[in-house]
């Protein structure tokens, strides 16, 4: 069994495109998902606050018990969680990225933005 990991919205208009994405891109046969309203602004605005270190928490079970070696973040259309314009969330989702990635080393860091026909694209990542 191989295993990925998404923190993801918890918009559920938003699970099964990054889900089927990543088993795709990632050949993986579970991916683990973490959500929040909004993640990318949790991550990328408030690094330091209790639902950040609630997120890495559950990050960690995944690539720690089930040997995840990538983690998506995503960020997407129309979120209510975070309702800032398509650019800023983008910056977010950079900053979300660096920041996991810093936390994270040796596991792949993909950021993921879903637009408003619920396609995925990858939009930035690192690798450590
Ligand atoms: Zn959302």
């Amino acid at each position: 069994m191989s295993f990925g990991t998404v923190i993801n919205c918890m918009d559920g208009r938003t699970q099964l495109p990054a889900n089927a994405y990543l088993e795709q891109e990632l050949k993986v046969d579970y991916v683990d998902t973490i959500t929040e309203a909004g993640p990318v602004r949790i991550l990328g605005d408030e690094p330091d606050s209790a639902l950040t270190e609630s997120i890495m928490a559950r990050v960690r079970i995944s690539t720690d018990k089930h040997g995840s070696k990538c983690v998506a973040i995503v960020a997407h259309y129309d979120c209510a969680g975070n309702p800032v314009p398509e650019e800023r969330q983008r910056e977010q989702l950079d900053l979300a990225v660096r920041f996991v990635a810093a936390q994270c080393p040796g596991i792949r860091i993909l950021g993921l933005w879903i637009d408003e026909n619920w396609t995925v694209s990858k939009v930035c990542a690192a690798w450590d």
